[in-house]
């Protein structure tokens, strides 16, 4: 369930040292080394699962948990107003590391930390024949 060639597989088993937040039979928490903000974590399964379509059903409830129960305590230590709990997928959509994690950043007013998504305008059309093959996909 590792891959030898995959550095959060390393650090979350302990094999590069690192700053553990917090650390079980599952996950270990670090600090990113490139934050977007300061106290910027990352929940890492032990385990080597790609991305979300890849993780254990129970691992991935897990890891949200944690991303639950870790967010008051660094938005308090890092005297944050808020938090995003963020989690890319693939190339396209600002994977970099291609190791499941979510990303804990602690945010405060007005700190234009994160880019905010220009509003677009929805294709009525599109989202209708979309609607129709999700929900069979989906039952
Ligand atoms: P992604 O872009 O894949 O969602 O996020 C990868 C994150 O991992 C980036 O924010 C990057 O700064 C961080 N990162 C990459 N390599 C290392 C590392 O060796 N140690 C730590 N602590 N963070 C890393
Ligand atoms: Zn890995």
């Amino acid at each position: 369930m590792r891959d030898d060639n995959c550095i959060f597989c390393k650090i979350a088993n302990g094999e590069i040292p690192t700053m553990s937040l917090y650390e079980d039979d599952q996950f270990n928490v670090i600090f990113d080394a490139g934050p977007a903000t300061s106290g910027h974590a990352l929940i890492l399964p032990k385990d080597h699962y790609k991305n979300i379509c890849e993780i254990d059903d129970e691992v991935l409830g897990n890891a949200y948990k944690l991303a639950k129960k870790m967010t008051p305590v660094l938005m308090d230590v890092f005297e944050a107003d808020g938090l995003n709990v963020l989690q890319n997928n693939n190339e396209a959509a600002g994977q970099t590391v291609f190791h499941f994690h979510i990303h804990l950043i602690p945010r405060k007013a007005g700190d234009k930390a994160m880019v905010a998504w220009v509003p677009g305008e929805q294709d009525k059309e599109k989202l209708e024949k979309a609607l129709e093959e999700i929900r069979k996909r989906m039952a």
